[in-house]
């Protein structure tokens, strides 16, 4: 019998696996590869121009006959002609991140589009809830890029959000394996959303120079960054080194924002520039040490999740 939950029945997918959307690094290539694999690809639209989009939606179209979706940041500027240009392709599955899941998610859903948002506390996913979203992604401060200020871990935030909510909950944030997907699920995530282990594969966007230095990244070298302005956590560089002093020197949310500048993580994860780049990546990093397709990735995590659920019985 084919594995069945309410995530795999929301999506019509084979695993509850879910790729996030990742800025610079999950356009079509990527995102059609995990959906053929059975799990569910995301295309990560916030780094994309509306055209862009359009021309990622519809060559995964037709890279794959599977159910993908797309990431949307509800902080992107042209929002609106995301929007559109999401209804007109038909993508049936929509996950929204950073910001309030009440302004689109109606809109989206009058259309058929599933619509899972992205949060980092109980309170936002009732909130979610409320919205009507299909699903809540509860993401802990492991995760890469993007992140909540509280710091709530992974481990400690799956099973507050499992209680406060009755819609499926992926979590997200510290999974890269098997083992880490059972303990999520454990703790009562119905699904998962892997980010930076995908990051590692032929079919990512981002510049070699940010995959390898996730490969020969070590325990530690991710810290979360900039949490008066966007937190974001990232490998630890020269970037980061200055605004590390920064923050030590008491620099204000302007001045943080103007050595930030524009296109940062532009220049780090897709130009390759290592040491004034924002790299963008998870606490896993360190876990990551190869290259493998995204097929791979995913079959090696839903056979070591199926073969780490017997051994639980033994402990
Ligand atoms: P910046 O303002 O520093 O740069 C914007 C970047 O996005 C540029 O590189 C630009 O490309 C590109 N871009 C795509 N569409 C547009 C548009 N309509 N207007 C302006 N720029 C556009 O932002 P960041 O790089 O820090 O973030 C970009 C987006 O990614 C934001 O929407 C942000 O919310 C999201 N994000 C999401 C994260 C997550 O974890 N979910 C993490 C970090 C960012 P070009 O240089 O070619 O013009």
């Amino acid at each position: 019998m084919p594995y069945q939950n309410n995530i795999t029945q929301l999506f019509n997918i084979q695993y509850p696996i879910i790729q996030a959307g990742m800025i610079w690094a999950s356009g079509w290539r990527l995102a059609a590869a995990v959906s053929n694999a059975g799990g569910l690809g995301l295309i990560g639209a916030g780094s994309m121009y509306p055209d862009v989009l359009k021309e990622h939606i519809q060559k995964c179209k037709a890279a794959t006959n599977k159910p993908f979706g797309v990431n949307i940041p509800l902080l992107y500027p042209d929002i609106d002609k995301h929007i559109q240009t999401i209804i007109d392709e038909k993508v049936p599955i929509v996950f929204t991140s950073a910001g309030n899941p009440k302004v689109w998610t109606k809109t989206l859903q009058d259309k058929g589009i599933v619509v899972v948002h992205v949060v980092s506390s109980s309170l936002f996913a009732q909130k979610a809830e409320a919205a009507g979203c299909n699903a809540v992604v509860a993401e802990g401060f492991e995760a890469g890029g993007h992140n909540g200020r509280e710091e709530t871990t992974t481990m400690v935030l799956i099973p507050q959000v499992r209680d406060a909510v009755k819609t499926p909950v992926i979590a997200a944030g510290g999974i890269a394996t098997g083992k880490q997907m059972l303990a999520a699920m454990v703790l009562g995530a119905n699904g998962v959303q892997i980010g930076s282990r995908f990051i590692c594969t032929p079919e990512a966007s981002s510049h070699q120079n940010f995959k390898d230095a996730i490969m020969q990244s070590k325990e530690g070298d991710t810290m979360l960054s900039m949490k008066k302005t966007v937190p974001v956590r990232l490998l630890k560089n020269d970037f980061y080194n200055t605004i590390k002093t920064a923050e030590n020197n008491g620099a204000s949310e302007e001045q943080l924002k103007e050595i930030l500048g524009r296109g940062r993580a532009k220049k780090g994860m897709f130009e390759g520039d290592l040491d004034e780049g924002e790299l963008e990546v998870g606490q896993v990093s360190s876990m990551i040490k190869e290259m493998k397709p995204a097929v791979a990735i995913v079959q090696e995590i839903w056979n070591e999740f199926e073969e780490e659920k017997s051994r639980v019985s033994e402990l």
